[in-house]
């Protein structure tokens, strides 16, 4: 016997009352089956509800030829009488993405032909794949479209047309669907095949905003946030610009030029440090003719090499510099080749090394102190 869906005559029951058909054991918990249920099962690429059965959590359903098994923690008897209550509150959500994704793919396949060939809708976002490329510009144009007809307030019925009924519908539909279809026709906007709970009226949906989109086989993967999701983004965006207007003494509308000014000075100033840093390095060179291994903390790979690269250039021998810290360091060797691969031969011999090279230089990093490093090579290069 086929589980009376009680989402499909109404969207907005949160509790109900059925008698249970069947309850096994299943592997985590119980399998229970009811006459009738107001839990929407995972389905169309929309979680399952969640929620309560006679106090015990409901923590997966599915459908499966037209029966619908929640999967619960305690067991039930058969026959005996059961109260449902779902998460209202998660489900709405779901009705706001899920009513708001019809409007987007409505008005993409009006505007400019493609088809949603995909939909995803869990506890924070919806994606859609379209099976043709948007722009952002394009994308900004169906947004603007979808949050007018959300002003508009316009009614969305769902129901069960007769076959002949059907004949006479121009909907979208992703795929084949066995048994009898359900169609979602929102007034004006889009009609469409689909078996999920939606909202009565167009308003109930809140802001619908497009975020990221990507291209992906030839078409185009949308994220988006409608409703209490949106506003959620918003806060959380609200919070995030708020902190660094106030960092960087910005309004809010201008923070990402300020940003953008912040870090112009900060390049300026990395080659002012570079700068100065080569000058040093040149200085070290000539100076330091008896230095073996140097250590700089903070040098970056290219600076080891300089170092090494002059040192060896100007004074002779194999010459070593290392940075980092800790247990972990870079290292940097330049010389003559034959006696460098020697040495380095040795160097991996002593110490856990990674790393290589050629020319005449040997870079990569090493698990060791610094103190121990500079002793083995001031031992063995001088
Ligand atoms: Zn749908």
């Amino acid at each position: 016997m086929k589980t009376v869906k009680l989402y499909d005559e109404n969207a907005y029951l949160d509790k109900f009352s059925a008698t249970v058909v069947s309850c096994e054991k299943a592997e985590n918990g119980y399998a229970l089956i009811l006459d009738k249920t107001a839990f929407f099962p995972e389905e169309g690429g929309q979680l399952c509800d969640t929620g309560l059965i006679n106090g015990a959590a409901v923590n997966y359903v599915k459908e499966e030829n037209g029966i619908i098994t929640h999967f619960v923690e305690k067991a039930f008897s058969v026959g005996q009488t059961v109260e449902g209550f779902i998460d209202f509150p998660r489900r709405f959500s779901f009705m706001q993405n899920h009513s708001g994704e019809h409007i987007v793919s409505g008005i993409v396949f009006k505007k400019y032909g493609f088809n949603n060939v995909g939909f995803h809708l869990n506890e924070q976002f919806a994606t859609v794949d379209f099976d043709g490329i948007l722009t952002r510009e394009m994308l900004n144009a169906v947004e603007e479209s979808a949050n007018r007809a959300v002003f508009e307030n316009r009614e969305i019925k769902a129901y069960y047309p007769s076959e002949r009924e059907l004949e006479t519908i121009d909907y979208r539909s992703k795929k084949e669907i066995e048994g009898p279809l359900r169609i979602v026709d929102i007034t004006g906007v889009d009609v469409c095949a689909c078996c999920a709970p939606h909202v009565a009226r167009t308003g109930e949906i809140g802001m619908i905003k497009l975020l990221d989109f990507t291209k992906m086989r030839g078409g185009t993967r949308v994220i988006l946030k409608c409703g209490r999701y949106a506003l959620l983004d918003y806060q959380n965006k609200y919070e995030n610009i708020s902190d660094i207007s106030v960092l960087l003494s910005a309004d809010r509308d201008s923070a990402a030029q300020a940003v953008h000014n912040l870090w112009d000075k900060f390049e300026k100033t990395k080659q002012t440090i570079n700068e100065l840093t080569r000058k040093l390095i040149e200085n070290t060179v000539e100076t330091k003719k008896d230095t073996y291994c140097f250590y700089e903390k903070d040098y970056n790979m290219k600076q080891l090499q300089m170092l090494t690269d002059g040192l060896h250039k100007t004074h002779g021998g194999t010459r070593a510099a290392l940075s980092g810290g800790g247990d972990s360091l870079n290292f940097c060797l330049c010389g003559e080749e034959a006696e460098l691969e020697s040495i380095f031969a040795e160097f991996k011999k002593a110490f856990d090394v990674r790393g290589g090279g050629r020319g005449g230089m040997m870079q990569g990093s090493v698990s060791a102190k610094a103190a121990d490093v500079i002793k083995f090579f001031e031992e063995r290069l001088k």
